[in-house]
């Protein structure tokens, strides 16, 4: 099968002012600091260049998750914070909010745990696709119904390192996961 060619979406100049925004947005709201909590794997190259355009106090946890089955938003916490967000402004770093039911998910389980506040600062935001109603208090980019690789982002652990968002061909990366690599990576 041979793949369409993976389109670029966001190049790496524009996820640079996007993510400059959101710090900007971010620090408007929290001029005390605030606790940002991001989802392992694919917020990471979100979260550590948006740490980097935050200009109050802040700190940083991890949370990783892994889904019982796919589409059912059935998930469980594998690695949980190191850091007690009772009392605390807390910003939850997602990659990308789909369906909306991993996040309703997460908001549930830190929501249980007394947060002073708990907001949402996505960088994908994928409205066409939303199941449950999730209130996005920060948005790097609103996309089409599309799959997307790179920037934090993978299929099957891959493409996570492209400096820029694609959209990728679903169909072609199920049948071959490397499908994209001869075209995305330089050999
Ligand atoms: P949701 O529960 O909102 O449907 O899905 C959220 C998770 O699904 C994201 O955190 C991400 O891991 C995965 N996901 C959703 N859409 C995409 C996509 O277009 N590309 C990739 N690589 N992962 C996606």
């Amino acid at each position: 099968m041979t793949p369409a060619p993976a389109r670029v979406l966001i190049d790496g100049d524009e996820l640079r002012t996007g993510v400059a925004r959101l710090g900007a947005e971010l620090s408007a709201a929290y001029p005390r600091g605030m606790v940002l909590v991001a989802v392992l794997k694919g917020s990471v190259c979100f979260l550590a260049d948006l740490v980097r355009f935050v200009t109050v106090p802040c700190e940083v946890d991890f949370l990783a998750i892994s889904s019982y089955a796919e589409g059912t938003g059935r998930v469980r916490i594998v690695k949980d914070l190191d850091t007690d967000i009772s009392d605390r402004d807390v910003v939850l770093v997602e990659d990308i909010v789909d369906t909306g039911l991993t996040l309703t998910y997460i908001l549930g389980e830190l929501e249980r745990r007394g947060p002073r506040s708990l907001e949402v600062c996505a960088l994908l935001d994928k409205t066409a696709r939303r199941i449950v109603p999730t209130p996005l208090r920060f948005v790097g980019f609103p996309i089409e119904d599309e799959f997307v690789l790179g920037y934090g982002l993978d299929y099957a652990e891959r493409y996570r390192n492209l400096d820029q968002v694609v959209a990728g061909d679903l169909a072609a990366l199920r049948a071959e996961p490397d499908a994209h690599v001869e075209e995305l990576f330089s050999r």
